[in-house]
């Protein structure tokens, strides 16, 4: 059941990565190569224990070669028209690998939309009390983590 939040160490871990990344390209953009290792590390870390990363995560890692993408350092940012709908193309300048997202206010990522949630499915799983989602920059985790695990006591109690 609800226990204490598992590959919690893993989940610092991913955002300590995440913050070095973005750190070590604040502080000098030759560090291109360092932050691709951070980020490529992260995605590997993520990868082996099968932990979800947020999408403003993983929309800012190239999904071809791992660098960081920062408008205007190491992607381009251009809009686009297509199908009769605006897109936003993000092509990474390392390894010209392209991601494209939809330009529209309304648009529901699948685990933001109520059927994702578990306790809109007829599913026995029991609901988990937290998403399994890095945040980039979980400042109140701490908080979060200490919440989540009073109310699991509570439920076995
Ligand atoms: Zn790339």
């Amino acid at each position: 059941m609800a226990g204490p939040v598992k590959d919690r160490e893993a989940f610092q871990r991913l955002s300590f990565l995440y913050q070095a990344a973005h750190c070590v390209l604040a502080q000098d953009p030759e560090n291109q190569a360092l932050a691709r290792f951070y980020c490529h590390t992260e995605k590997t870390i993520a990868k082996r224990l099968v932990l979800r990363r947020d999408p403003s995560v993983k929309r800012t890692l190239c999904r071809g070669c791992s660098s960081l993408l920062v408008p205007g350092l190491t992607c381009t940012q251009r809009q686009r028209r297509g199908r009769g709908q605006r897109w936003t193309v993000q092509t990474c300048l390392t390894c010209q690998r392209s991601q494209r997202f939809l330009n529209d206010p309304k648009h529901l990522l699948w685990g933001d939309r109520p059927e994702a949630q578990l306790e809109n499915q007829a599913d026995p799983k029991p609901p988990q009390p937290l998403p399994n989602v890095a945040q980039p920059f979980p400042a109140h985790l701490p908080e979060q983590v200490q919440e989540v695990s009073e109310t699991s006591g509570f439920s076995l109690q």
